[in-house]
């Protein structure tokens, strides 16, 4: 029924290479890499042969450049992302922390990243499209906001599916509209990808049984609920839990794990495979993920996964 899609900030991470506090003095950065949530996600999405495309915008710039390669490498569709001749491509400085936290410093609100509208480009997509994602980061974004309210009816009117990602971030104010909308996607969607409170607070009551009981009786389909280095579990109603133990895997560095599952598991779902094949192949993409320094760059093809799923040992419930 058409590609997935989704819309939302693409950006350049830049990462420091020692765990620290900070960057209030001169260190080792390595970088750039291609980065934004909606970005690794289509981009995982496709490199597994699912078809994608990406709603969003870059500066007419070096880091731009690099992102659309990486998108068009991994064979998504492009077409409807701007270049933007005034604003730079957004970018983020990441450290760790050695208790697991990062510290950033973005650019994003100065930058091309939220410079794109509804268009003839994000039309002829978006009338193409049989599933929406949405990231939850997405929401404080206006012009993202805007056409995602645009795309959704245009979908479900054709009988497309939406699955949303609630993607907490602590520095996404939850204003009164933004919390609406929040609670409003959270009902539309068909599955939905939270991972640890992400739950509690999509379903807006406290315990897990408890949550996820609330999310059927708001008709949500399918949970796939992310576990960090614990693994993976899928719910659907009336069906048995289904539980993926974690990959062990060295982690290097474990962001865009969630974008990478996500990725995996909605293509997977959509190119006709069934919950549980789809959670082994989740579970093994955000796990190869964090093997890798940089966002995308540990996302693998479905030959690279099916390796990955046959060499890796797992963890012990
Ligand atoms: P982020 O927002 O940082 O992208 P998230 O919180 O949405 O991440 P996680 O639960 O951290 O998502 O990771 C998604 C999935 O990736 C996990 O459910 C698991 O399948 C896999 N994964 C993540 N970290 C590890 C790890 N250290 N070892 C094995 N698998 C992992």
């Amino acid at each position: 029924l058409g590609p997935t899609i989704c819309v939302g900030e693409i950006l350049v991470e830049i990462m420091a290479r020692s765990v620290g506090d900070g960057f209030r003095e001169p260190i080792d950065l390595v970088g750039p890499f291609a980065s934004g949530a909606p970005a690794i996600f289509i981009g995982q999405c496709a490199k597994i042969g699912g078809s994608a495309g990406l709603i969003g915008a870059v500066g007419r710039d070096d880091f731009g450049r690099l992102n659309l390669d990486r998108l068009k490498a991994d064979g998504a569709d492009i077409s409807a992302i701007v270049v933007d001749d005034l604003y730079p491509t957004g970018s983020a400085f990441v450290r760790y922390r050695s208790d697991g936290s990062r510290d950033f410093v973005y650019n994003i609100a100065t930058s091309a990243a939220a410079r794109f509208g509804w268009s003839e480009a994000v039309e002829t997509l978006v009338h193409r499209a049989g599933h929406l994602h949405v990231m939850g980061s997405a929401l404080s974004m206006g012009s993202a906001v805007d056409v995602i309210e645009r795309a959704l009816p245009i979908i479900k009117a054709r009988g497309g599916s939406l699955s949303f990602d609630p993607n907490l971030r602590k520095e996404i104010v939850y204003d009164a509209d933004t919390e609406r909308r929040f609670r409003d996607l959270v009902a539309a969607a068909d599955l939905l990808l939270p991972s640890g409170e992400e739950l509690e607070r999509a379903a807006g009551v406290e315990g897990e049984d408890a949550a996820i009981r609330r999310l059927f009786e708001m008709d949500v389909k399918e949970i796939a609920l992310k576990c960090g280095a614990a693994g993976a579990k899928v719910f659907r109603p009336g069906a048995a839990p289904i539980f993926a133990a974690a990959f062990v895997v060295d982690e290097i560095d474990p962001t865009g794990a969630g974008d990478c599952f996500g990725g995996a598991y909605v293509a997977s779902r959509r190119l006709g495979l069934g919950p549980e094949e789809a959670l082994t192949i989740a579970n093994a993409a955000g796990a190869r993920n964090v093997t890798r320094q940089g966002p995308m760059e540990g996302a693998g093809t479905r030959e690279e996964l099916g390796r990955f799923i046959a060499e890796t040992a797992r963890r012990s419930r």
